[in-house]
């Protein structure tokens, strides 16, 4: 299985665009992931879209997964209604673009990002939220459907997408176009671990949770929602922040996180998710690291 690799070229000028794009192809990508606000560019700005076709063919490079982002407008659990509205309408929008160019999967956050500290909106109970979840889950998997890309939620570090909340969703709505994209550095924050307290946890984490206490998982649930794993987002960190570390970098168990990942028997891609050009890695050392991830993973899906 080859890797879908993450490159927001709205970072970067556009005259570099096809630079980098060469780089990755010389370098043995094939795929790349649509990061949020390539694709939030995209809904607004179909000649955007075209030209940066344009430059991944030249390249001979292909968007295999997507994002979408994470604003009060995209969020499944956001509650205004009017925004409910737009976010509605961007789903459509995503999901059409998304299927135009053959990508596969379309991860989202389940939300609460939009009630961090500082936010004026207070956050409706944990049971509200599922319920603003469960209503767009019910509109937009047919719109998936009907263009046959698969929807998947995250896991997050937030109170609405704990492995329990998540479990519950899955179990709902049985879909072949919705599935969980396991994100192992989100799942390492939210491990149990005899040296970290609640208190550790960096602020972006523990704002996320002023009206509910932070808690870690009480033990590692991916077994239980294997059979819904349809992608995942791989990257490293020390368990306490979001770091976006290289794979074997951080705390996390390689080894354990991919032989669990050759049972997940919907798995259709793996993501890169690692920071390489915030912390100034080569195309070579990021590539050599997922040619081996990917290696592994073969081997561990043609044993099963
Ligand atoms: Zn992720």
């Amino acid at each position: 299985m080859q890797t879908s690799h993450y490159l927001n070229l709205d970072m970067i000028p556009e005259y570099c665009r096809r630079f980098h794009l060469a780089n990755w192809q010389e370098a043995g990508g094939r795929k790349m992931i649509l990061p949020y606000a390539m694709l939030e560019h995209a809904v607004r700005d179909e000649k955007y879209f075209s030209s940066l076709m344009k430059d991944m063919e030249r390249c001979n490079l292909r968007f295999y997964d997507a994002h979408v982002p994470w604003g009060e407008e995209w969020a499944l659990n956001t509650c205004d209604p009017e925004k409910r509205k737009k976010m509605f309408d961007n789903f459509q929008c995503a999901l059409s673009i998304c299927a135009s160019v053959g990508i596969k999967t379309v991860t989202a956050h389940v939300g609460d990002n939009f009630f961090r500290a500082g936010s004026e909106i207070k956050p409706p109970s944990i049971k509200e939220r599922r319920n603003l979840l469960y209503n767009s889950l019910e509109k937009i998997i047919p719109e998936a459907e009907k263009y046959q890309v698969i929807l998947c939620i995250e896991n997050v570090f937030s109170p609405a997408d704990s492995f329990d909340e998540l479990l519950l969703c899955f179990q709902r709505f049985s879909s072949p176009c919705f599935g969980f994209c396991y994100d192992t550095g989100h799942a390492n924050i939210r491990m149990p671990d005899p040296v970290k307290t609640p208190d550790m946890a960096a602020d972006y984490i523990r704002e996320l949770w002023r009206f509910d206490e932070w808690y870690y998982e009480d033990r590692d649930k991916f077994d239980e929602l294997l059979e819904y794993t349809v992608t995942c987002h791989l990257h490293d960190n020390d368990g306490l922040g979001d770091w976006h570390m290289l794979p074997g970098k951080g705390k996390i168990d390689w080894d354990k996180v991919i032989k669990k990942l050759g049972h997940a028997k919907r798995l259709v891609s793996i993501q890169n998710e690692c920071a390489y050009i915030y912390y100034g890695y080569s195309l070579r050392r990021v590539m050599n690291t997922f040619f081996r991830i990917e290696e592994k993973l073969d081997r561990e899906r043609n044993t099963q």
